[in-house]
């Protein structure tokens, strides 16, 4: 379709000026072509379903099954891809678009493996791709197949209209993300990287969110927390356990862990929760944002903890202890007990420093805390001033016109964090959800809607094609 601007008459040449502009931005609007997207929808979503029936349950991963899977629907399209494996069957795809090279290119990120399932516990077959009362059910219908097939959806429909492009666009499913990232990311990012350097990426860890009916705030993560284990062990004296011993190492494993449980790391914001918090402040009810706006009190603090606990991990290092394990017979006092914390730092906690306070706390000279070493690296955050950011939160404003769109930090953990370390600027992103939603992430029956689906597939395409077509 072309349109042609209006003639103009020489007495008014500022009028015209103003007239040409407002038909330059309609003609701008008008060339880039739009997908059928109800037609985009229904086949993303069947593409979903046959996915979802590829086991990519890791462990053991087997993602190769899934990678080939996807491979088949771009070898159908033309599109040119490949699968790179660092072990056997844990294969990663990388496809490319290609665009004129004025800007450096834009990364559409999921991953192909999915957390294991306790089947007795769900009401449909996990693995069947099951449609049932307008939602698609299955392990990974949220997390990430979903995500990787709507990211998949807009590269197919990229291609199919010839968008022109002013970047590259990337699309990559990757291996591991579940735990074992040496096989996916790690691998990418230290072998191949220049198959996926960009500028920009998105992938999961963001989501919409819907209340009563209605998406009241888009969350876009620009920051995670990082996943820290540590051990705390104790040692004593074994001996028979009808003669007591001060050095019982199971006391004083169960007192080390009681302090633990109860201490809280201090408070820290940074650039992007105390951004998240101002913004869910002017969307929230008059006592919710005074609280929000109000964070630093000991009230507050002590409110978040008790009702709200993923802002309340927002706010610190989280510590959480899960696994102790310490004796093996009624009358036989152990060696030694050991446990282990879950901590989730904040990206930049000084870990070293976080260990030295913990003895601190514990106090006890037969404990001893034992810092990792390694895992996901840390990394200055994501901006929120780029075009990227600006982007989506345009495509917010065009489809959920009245909501707004916060930076959030992640409190678990995503395939952002070795992008962010490189220099990307990664977001993440996610599916309309309301509570119900978010708990069938990694729980069980799974499930995504399929309306939502298809407002997501469109607010992705909105932001993708600002971010990467030629102007
Ligand atoms: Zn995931």
């Amino acid at each position: 379709m072309s349109h042609r601007l209006p003639a103009c008459p020489p007495a008014l040449p500022l009028v015209c000026l103003f007239l040409a502009a407002a038909s330059i931005a309609s003609l701008r609007a008008a060339e880039l072509p739009r997908p059928d997207f109800p037609a985009a929808l229904t086949e993303t979503v069947e593409m979903l379903r046959g996915f979802i029936r590829v086991d990519t349950v890791n462990p053991p991963g087997n993602e190769t099954r899934g990678a080939v899977y996807l491979k088949a629907i771009l070898d159908r399209e033309g599109i040119a891809s490949e699968i790179l494996e660092l072990e056997p069957g844990r294969g990663n795809l990388i496809a490319r678009l290609k665009g004129n090279g004025k800007k450096q290119p834009l990364l559409l990120m999921g991953h192909l493996d999915v957390v294991g399932v306790e089947r007795d516990k769900w009401t449909v077959e996990p693995f069947g791709g099951v449609v049932k009362d307008g939602y698609v059910y299955g392990r990974g219908a949220l997390d990430d197949k979903g995500m990787a097939s709507a990211f998949l959806q807009i590269f197919l429909q990229l291609h199919r209209l010839k968008v022109p492009l002013d970047r590259d666009v990337i699309f990559v499913a990757e291996a591991g993300e579940e735990g074992t990232t040496h096989v996916g990311i790690d691998f990418l990012v230290a072998k191949h990287w220049e198959k996926i350097a960009c500028e920009f990426a998105l992938n999961e860890g963001g989501r919409i969110n819907e209340a009563d009916g209605k998406v009241n705030y888009v969350a876009v993560s620009t920051t995670e927390k990082v996943p820290r284990p540590f051990l705390i062990s104790a040692k004593g004296t074994s001996g028979h356990a009808s003669r007591p011993r001060f050095d019982n190492p199971i006391v004083h494993l169960a007192a080390a862990i009681a302090k633990i449980g109860e201490w809280q790391a201090p408070m820290r914001l940074n650039d992007t929760t105390r951004e998240f918090f101002q913004r869910m402040a002017r969307i929230s009810p008059p006592a919710e944002a005074e609280l929000l706006t109000h964070l630093d009190t000991v009230e507050a603090q002590e409110k978040l903890r008790r009702h709200n606990g993923t802002f309340y991990a927002m706010t610190r290092t989280t510590l959480v202890p899960t696994i102790i394990k310490g004796g093996f017979r009624i009358n036989v006092i152990p060696g030694d007990a050991l446990a282990q914390v879950d901590v989730r730092a904040l990206p930049d906690e000084d870990i070293g420093r976080l260990a030295a306070e913990m003895r601190k706390v514990i106090n006890d000279p037969l404990i001893e805390v034992v810092a990792p070493e390694g895992g996901r690296p840390t990394a200055t955050p994501s901006r929120h001033d780029t075009v990227m950011f600006g982007a989506l939160e345009r495509a917010q404003q065009r489809l959920f016109p009245g909501a707004i769109t916060v930076p959030m930090m992640v409190v678990g953990a995503t395939d952002s964090a070795q992008l962010r370390a490189r220099g990307v600027q990664a977001y993440g992103i996610g599916n309309i959800y309301g509570e119900k939603e978010l708990s069938g992430m990694h729980g069980n029956d799974e499930r995504l809607s399929i309306r939502n689906f298809g407002r997501f597939i469109e607010f992705v395409w909105h932001a993708v094609t600002e971010v990467a077509a030629a102007h």
